[in-house]
């Protein structure tokens, strides 16, 4: 009774459902486990280099760990998945075949139908690099009203007891420890060297291989992620032991120099099944009960894990494919050309771009507070703005990036996913990072030559926006300010706003 389990390239859990759901009952001399990398697939857009290369790298060490545990292993290089399944059918004729999920609509969409078109029974798990899929009460939300990620959150936290006492109650009293984090990092604070992987000789020929293909975002060289679950799991503990203690009270904080401060940088790992996210939610509860992290900090990482990552997923999930059409704001502009140079005048956008490129990562506020940012209040398509995250970052994935762009980024779904757009002016860049010291620009001018642009195109946004940004309670001090700027500099960020974005236009 030959069957076949595919595991996908960004499900390398460990156990994997469908393996262990195939091995119910069957010798695993019955098993072939089929995995493919697919040329079509991997062009598609030209990705980021060391995306590319953490995928193929990790999917190759993770086929190889399970050949060397006695398991049939027929890993593809092919065109595309379709000729490798068909190919693999030819030689191993298996009478089912078992699978996880896809995280992405389109991925699952294929696997559906794969049973008709081969003809034979097909088995399709939850997938369970999602705790909101293995998690047996999803809450019962209206359909009518937008579900907020705090509502999500708790649910999520007391059903796994993560940070929850004796009685069910969060520990300490809180569900949230906002009001002790975003601070700003004192000059004097040193920030942790990253723990970095030299690449073997496995991930060398990937490496090579990606470069000969000459399709990519970044450069060729630089690569230093983890490629296996145990350099992953050597990646968790030096972030719960270095980072952890500091991530909420600094989760905002941005520097020029340095790149992940505080974060885990470990969300390429996650999304491929490197890392288990309640396995690591559970760790840095962990912390917080031994005395290593305080509660703030704990707490502000376990809602990134639990509560965004989860709430994205599931609102991918339910909006979907309707999220990724809308254009709330009717912005029709292109992405400016610097975005794949970094070769701009504004201090704070040049350096995040150039480090995107290099790396393929930027931390949290970073890709919200100054690029999302920057493209909301130019007007940039949101099409155009998805496009270029996916092609620049190392973690992007359709599940996350469209609800992440469209949604928390652009509130270009007019606040299915986020409370509020998140538009800011050069006074909050300059409040938690120090980009303004070293810019051209003047984060305290609002119009003139040397005036911070998103200054005047805040305004402008404000101003443009007003009717719609009327219906948002979160917006109303915001608004309310706009009686500071009387009828002659109202006029004039707009037209020096219009003026940039000309320029922007070419
Ligand atoms: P940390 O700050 O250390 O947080 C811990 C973990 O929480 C992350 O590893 C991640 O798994 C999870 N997390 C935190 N916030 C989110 C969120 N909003 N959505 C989903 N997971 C979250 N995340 C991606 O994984 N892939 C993307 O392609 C991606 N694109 C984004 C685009 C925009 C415009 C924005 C605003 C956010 C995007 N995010 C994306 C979410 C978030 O910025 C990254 O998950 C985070 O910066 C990854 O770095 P880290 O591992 O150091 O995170
Ligand atoms: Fe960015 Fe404006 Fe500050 Fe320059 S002055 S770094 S453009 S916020």
């Amino acid at each position: 009774m030959p069957v076949t389990v595919w595991i996908l390239g960004d499900q390398l859990t460990n156990p994997h459902p469908a393996l262990k759901e195939a091995e119910d009952g069957l010798p695993r001399s019955d098993i072939t486990i089929l995995m493919i990398e697919s040329r079509q697939q991997a062009h598609r857009m030209p990705y980021h280099f060391n995306k590319l290369v953490l995928l193929f790298s990790a999917m190759r060490h993770y086929a190889e760990a399970l050949r060397a545990q006695g398991y049939q292993v027929d890993y593809r290089v092919a065109e595309n998945v379709g000729q490798a399944i068909t190919d693999h059918w030819k030689v191993n004729q298996p009478n089912s075949l078992f699978m996880m999920a896809a995280s992405s609509l389109r991925g699952r969409t294929f696997q559906q139908n794969l049973s008709k078109v081969l003809g034979i029974q097909t088995k399709l798990l939850p997938n369970s690099q999602f705790i909101s899929s293995v998690f047996d009460h999803l809450p019962d939300f209206p359909q009518d009203k937008p579900v907020r990620q705090e509502q999500f959150y708790r649910k999520i936290r007391q059903h796994f007891g993560l940070l929850i006492d004796d009685h069910g109650q969060p520990v300490g009293g809180q569900w949230n420890y906002d009001a002790k984090n975003q601070q700003a990092l004192p000059k004097s604070l040193t920030i942790p060297k990253m723990i970095s992987f030299e690449p073997d000789l496995m991930t060398q020929q990937v490496m090579a291989e990606v470069n000969q293909s000459g399709s990519f975002t970044g450069t060729a060289a630089g690569f230093d992620l983890a490629v296996t679950h145990d350099q992953a799991q050597t990646a968790v503990e030096d972030f719960l032991q270095h980072r952890l203690p500091f991530f909420g009270t600094y989760e905002d904080a941005m520097r020029q120099s340095e790149t992940v401060i505080f974060h885990s940088k470990l969300s390429p790992y996650i999304n491929i099944g490197l890392i288990e996210p309640l396995a690591l939610a559970e760790a840095a509860d962990r912390c917080y009960f031994e005395g290593s992290a305080q509660i703030n900090n704990v707490e502000g990482f376990i809602r990134q894990v639990i509560g965004w990552r989860e709430y994205m997923f599931w609102q991918y999930q339910r909006l979907m494919p309707n999220l990724a059409e809308q254009n709330y704001w009717g912005a029709d502009r292109q992405l400016p050309a610097f975005f794949w140079q970094g070769d701009t005048k504004m201090n704070c956008l040049a350096q995040v771009i150039k480090r995107v490129l290099e790396t393929g990562y930027a931390h949290h506020i970073e890709r919200l507070m100054v690029l999302a940012n920057f493209c909301l209040l130019c007007g940039v398509h949101p099409e155009a703005v998805h496009h270029w995250f996916m092609c620049a970052f190392i973690d992007a994935y359709e599940w996350v990036m469209t609800p992440n762009v469209y949604g928390m980024g652009l509130y270009a779904d007019g606040g299915q996913i986020g409370s509020k757009p998140y538009v800011a002016s050069a006074n909050y860049i300059n409040k938690m990072s120090d980009y303004c010291l070293a810019c051209r620009f003047d984060k305290n001018k609002r119009t003139g030559e040397l005036a911070c642009p998103f200054n005047y195109l805040y305004w402008n946004f404000l101003l443009t926006h007003q009717a719609k940004l009327r219906h948002n309670y979160r917006m109303a001090r915001m608004l309310h300010n706009l009686k500071f700027l009387d009828g002659d500099e109202k006029i004039a960020v707009q037209d020096q706003a219009q003026g940039l974005l000309e320029d922007l236009d070419g």
